[in-house]
């Protein structure tokens, strides 16, 4: 019997955590049993495809760096990358601002509903460890990020996924030392990371077999741990607008892979499904790195050459979903504290959102860290910053889970577009993920 399609797998188990997650909430076991049973499964699977994470980009950078004939051709795709980084985030923040403007969600929202959110989260750990970590951020001078972009221990850098971009760093400068020492010299180095190359690789998948179960647990776990019905209830039109804002971008991508890459958006958008349900089911650009890589190499036809750069650097930098929900967020607060905002303060929204999605981690709820500094830098009152984030937090999990597919999807849609650029987009290597399956 033909096994079902790899999404299709995902995506009957997420539905089925859903509803399993329901029912547990509903007979009041959804604490107990499913947080100490069912959703450690899911953790152990995120802290799986975590732990593969540096490996695959260490060894697929070098492979990729080391591949090229010519040096220079890796500064083309680095400027070509950061160029259409920016563009699609400024489309995104462009995108979120209209439809906020023009749908003006924040209007409709009466004091009670105000006054009960505030009373629920304002002094909610949640709420203030993400105050607590906004004003650490907030410290630094302008030139941190490329200061810590450098790291002073390769090792050290290696232990922690935080500092992705330290990795990324150190491996560069290993790779293009190791074409400028020639090829005989580098070639041992070479073979040892082609071979881990496949060895991650294939880690991938053997981890993938357990991702129709673990997205079960994921989403099971985030059913019981979820907020109150009438909260979301009251919240739905500026869910609606964000939801709305990730749609439209979507169609944007479809729209760049069929102009750019001249490719079919649909195959697209199928090939690349998998590592948008776990976008969704982990929130986690980090997590769902090997997997997005893992999709786009084989199942695209992009480079490594390309992809073993565009798509860690975007993990951590590229993050159009979430740039379009800060923008959304920070005007929809805004108006429902009727703070007015000038025309001055929508353009600092585009600028500091832009930064603030560079800055912000590849970590479920790292969106709303930097919102924080969206605000401030538009001069949000700080004593009501609490309040402000209080009104959205009750359903920032589930648009977490939303703004991180379009994260992922933006990065994979933009190593096509650079890879084309530069005559590395080629046929997808494995045909059908059943046959890859079977080799498993
Ligand atoms: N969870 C998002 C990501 O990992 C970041 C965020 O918007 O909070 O891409």
């Amino acid at each position: 019997m033909r096994k079902l399609e790899l999404h299709w797998q995902i995506l009957i188990g997420m539905l089925l955590g859903i509803v399993f997650g329901f029912v547990m909430t509903q007979v009041d076991w959804g604490q107990g049993f499913v947080s100490d049973w069912i959703q450690p499964l899911g953790t152990i699977f995120v802290k799986l495809l975590k732990l593969i994470a540096i490996p695959l980009i260490i060894a697929s950078l070098v492979k990729g760096i080391s591949d090229l004939k010519d040096i220079s051709k890796f500064r083309d795709i680095g400027l070509r990358t950061i160029g259409i980084y920016i563009v699609t985030t400024v489309v995104a923040i462009t995108i979120g601002l209209i439809l906020v403007n023009v749908l003006r969600p924040g209007d409709g929202i009466s004091e009670d509903t105000v006054t009960k959110l505030t009373e629920t989260y304002a002094s909610d750990a949640g709420v203030t460890s993400k105050l607590e970590e906004a004003s650490r951020q907030k410290d630094s001078g302008p030139l941190q990020f490329l200061v810590d972009m450098v790291p002073d221990n390769a090792l050290a850098a290696m232990t922690d996924n935080s500092l992705m971009l330290q990795v990324i760093f150190f491996t560069i400068f290993l790779g293009i030392s190791m074409l400028l020492i020639g090829e005989e010299k580098a070639k041992p180095l070479k073979n040892f990371f082609d071979s881990l190359n496949y060895v991650v690789l294939k880690m991938v998948d053997l981890i993938m077999l357990s991702a129709p179960y673990a997205v079960f647990a994921l989403l099971a776990g985030v059913v019981v741990s979820s907020s109150d019905p009438d909260l979301l209830l009251a919240l739905l039109k500026y869910t609606g607008v964000v939801v709305g804002g990730l749609l439209l971008m979507i169609v944007f991508y479809a729209i760049v892979v069929s102009t750019f890459t001249k490719k079919n958006p649909f195959w697209f958008l199928k090939e690349i499904s998998p590592a948008q349900l776990l976008a969704f089911s982990t929130s986690s650009s980090a997590a769902t790195l090997p997997v997005t890589m893992e999709r786009v190499e084989e199942h695209i036809g992009v480079d490594k050459e390309v992809s073993s750069f565009v798509l860690p650097v975007g993990a951590t930098i590229n993050m159009d979903g979430t740039s379009l929900y800060q923008g959304v967020a920070a005007v929809f607060i805004s108006q429902a504290l009727g703070f007015d905002l000038s025309f001055a303060d929508q353009l600092t929204i585009v600028l500091t959102a832009l930064l603030a999605s560079i800055g912000s981690a590849a970590v479920p709820g790292a969106g709303m860290v930097m919102l924080v500094i969206v605000l401030e830098a538009i001069g949000f009152p700080a004593d009501k910053l609490a309040i402000g984030l209080a009104l959205i937090f009750a359903v920032d999990r589930p648009l977490d889970m939303c703004r991180t597919i379009v994260n992922v999807t933006g990065d994979a849609t933009v190593s096509m577009v650079v890879a084309k650029s530069v005559g590395k987009l080629g046929e997808p290597r494995v045909e059908d993920w059943d046959d890859h399956w079977d080799e498993v």
